[in-house]
């Protein structure tokens, strides 16, 4: 049986090694860069940042294992990928290292022109396939629970809580890329996961802005920790209320009336 991998392994001779790490070392700290979830995202950091010559970096995953980690054979239920087929993948460009040619090789053509969508089971295959090709090394089961500043260190950078397998731990690094997708975006699914947190060594954050008010009596550089700013929500002008009396209900406090509860 043929090497469905051949063109891959041809592309990455001709595209030759990745550049020698060019970041100085720092004692101080673990990683260069620590990126934080080993989907698709995660990945296609791993690989860009590698590409780049940039040394020294680590991923990790909370869930306990590949087939845990993302969506795709958790928690989403639709058979296909919403994307179109042909958009540019983790693998960057580099063709041969990309969705088509990874199906066509183990499929054929005929097959990937025939499909409208990614299934998104086979999308989950790539994106394994893609991790183990290119020694992309995940630290399953590694938590971020907490981000605080890596206090005495010659250059800025941080010092992060992670739950290994149960066990707390701390690891510093200069950079921390979130490649978290739903679990950042997401509040129940953020519930779930627990948050991450700030550390309250952190400086009050003072946002200025149209979309944020400063809050009554909290001084960023007496109050560490605090959010110094709220949201602004804007009043609806009276006449606009009138006009459109349900509008707008979804956004009050509390249960809207007539309408069911969340579950
Ligand atoms: C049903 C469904 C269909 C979708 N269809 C599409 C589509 O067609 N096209 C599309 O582009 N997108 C689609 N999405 C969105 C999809 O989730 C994202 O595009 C994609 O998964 C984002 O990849 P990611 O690497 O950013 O995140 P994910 O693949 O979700 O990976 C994030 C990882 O971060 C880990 N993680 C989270 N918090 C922590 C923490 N504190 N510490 C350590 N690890 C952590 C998680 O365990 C997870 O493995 C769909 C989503 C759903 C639910």
């Amino acid at each position: 049986m043929s090497d469905p991998d051949q063109l891959a392994r041809e592309a990455l001779r001709l595209l030759g090694p990745a550049p020698e790490n060019w970041v100085p070392p720092r004692d101080s700290f673990d990683h260069n860069v620590l990126i934080v979830g080993g989907g698709q995202g995660g990945s296609a950091f791993a690989y860009a940042l590698r590409r780049a010559g940039i040394g020294g970096v680590s991923v990790i995953d909370a869930a306990p294992d590949a087939t845990q980690a993302g969506v795709w054979l958790t928690r989403a239920r639709m058979h296909k990928l919403r994307t179109v087929k042909n958009l540019v993948g983790p693998e960057l460009g580099v063709t041969a290292l990309g969705f088509q040619a990874w199906y066509e090789a183990r499929h054929g053509s005929e097959a990937y022109a025939a499909l409208d969508r990614i299934p998104r089971t086979d999308w989950a295959a790539y994106l394994d396939w893609f991790r183990r090709f290119l020694d992309i090394e995940v630290r399953y089961g590694t938590q971020l629970t907490e981000i605080a500043p890596h206090e005495g260190a010659a250059v800025p950078g941080l010092a992060v809580q992670l739950v290994v397998n149960g066990q707390a731990r701390t690891e510093t690094t200069r950079k921390l890329a979130l490649a978290r997708s739903l679990h950042a975006a997401h509040r129940r699914v953020r519930r779930r996961t627990g948050g991450i947190a700030l550390s309250r060594r952190w400086p009050a954050v003072q946002r200025e802005g149209p979309g944020h008010r400063p809050v009554a009596g909290c001084d960023p550089r007496l109050q560490p920790g605090r959010l110094c700013h709220r949201r602004r929500t804007p009043g609806r002008p009276a006449e606009h209320a009138a006009r459109h009396p349900g509008r707008g209900a979804a956004h009050r406090r509390g249960p809207v009336p007539g309408r069911p509860r969340p579950a």
